[in-house]
């Protein structure tokens, strides 16, 4: 997976980069070895719980139709539900716009034993902001650096980042628009705008690969994952994630003191009806 991952000080060009690209494995295989991966992915996420010393984000950003959403509801879709959250980034409110950028982020960082997934991130802050002049360029330029002292600041106190760029090309993005407006269930996520944002593709390609240049560090790496085939980029997304999991060395917590008395108890309760 390591050759998803961007080294830091890297000139990202996308056009460098496979959308439309399997790994050379059958998408029944792939399909297969992410239905594997969730299992493990639950069995982590419950000793990550019950460890309770690590904490982990995920971040998610990647243009319409990239798939952020089907990509949590696939790679984490065996996880517990109460053990994963997810933080949705949307137009920011008035009084999120009265702060600094990041106030709104902050709070929703993971605490100790938490998975975090961003489905969108600050890194809006530098994409969509940056694309649609929000903020003159002398305030955007500037949020790279932030961003990276910000994610130290997080990788410092004990937390694993992980980010991923869904990249899809130009041409699926359209194939998906028109599935979208095909299937009558689907309809509905069908967004008028949606076409309009497409007019800025090539600001959009400016933005991210700024986005990856700037802002892919030993702490908190990018990963661009090719996300025209949906299993594939399901599947990628997921090993990176479960790699990573797994080595943080988590061990379950030492035992309660005194077991073997409580089990005596418990067994005495058990043959003792009237207890
Ligand atoms: P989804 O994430 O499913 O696409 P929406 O259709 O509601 O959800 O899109 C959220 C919108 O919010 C996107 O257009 C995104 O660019 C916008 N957004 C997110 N963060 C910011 C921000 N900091 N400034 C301006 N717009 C933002």
């Amino acid at each position: 997976m390591e050759q998803y991952r961007v080294p830091p000080n890297t000139d990202v060009e996308l056009s460098n980069y496979e959308t439309y690209y399997d790994g050379d494995i059958e998408k029944k295989e792939g399909k297969d070895q992410l239905k594997e991966l969730g299992k493990t992915l639950r069995d982590l996420q419950e000793l990550l719980f019950a460890e309770h010393k690590q904490k982990v984000l995920v971040v998610l950003q990647g243009i319409d139709t990239a798939g952020k959403d089907s990509t949590i509801r696939h790679v984490f879709g065996d996880v517990n539900p109460q053990g994963t959250k997810v933080a949705n980034f949307k137009v920011p409110t008035q009084r999120e716009l009265d702060h600094d950028y990041l106030w709104r982020v902050h709070p929703h960082t993971p605490g100790k034993g938490e998975i975090v997934i961003f489905n969108r991130s600050h890194y809006e802050d530098v994409l969509v902001v940056r694309v649609h002049d929000l903020v003159p360029k002398s305030v955007w330029e500037k949020r790279y650096h932030h961003i990276n002292e910000f994610e130290r600041l997080l990788a410092d106190e004990g937390t694993t980042i992980l980010k991923f760029f869904l990249n899809v090309s130009k041409k699926e993005q359209a194939e998906r628009f028109l599935a979208r407006l095909d299937r009558p269930h689907k309809r509905w996520k069908f967004n008028p705008d949606d076409l309009e944002e497409r007019k800025h593709w090539d600001a959009y390609t400016a933005a991210y690969e700024d986005m990856l240049s700037q802002t892919s560090t030993p702490w908190a790496p990018w990963y661009v994952i090719p996300s025209d085939r949906k299993w594939y980029r399901n599947l990628t997304v997921a090993s990176v994630i479960v790699d990573t999991i797994k080595n943080l060395g988590m061990q379950f917590p030492s035992e309660v003191d005194g077991i073997d008395a409580y089990r005596d108890k418990l067994i005495e309760m058990i043959g003792d009806k009237d207890a």
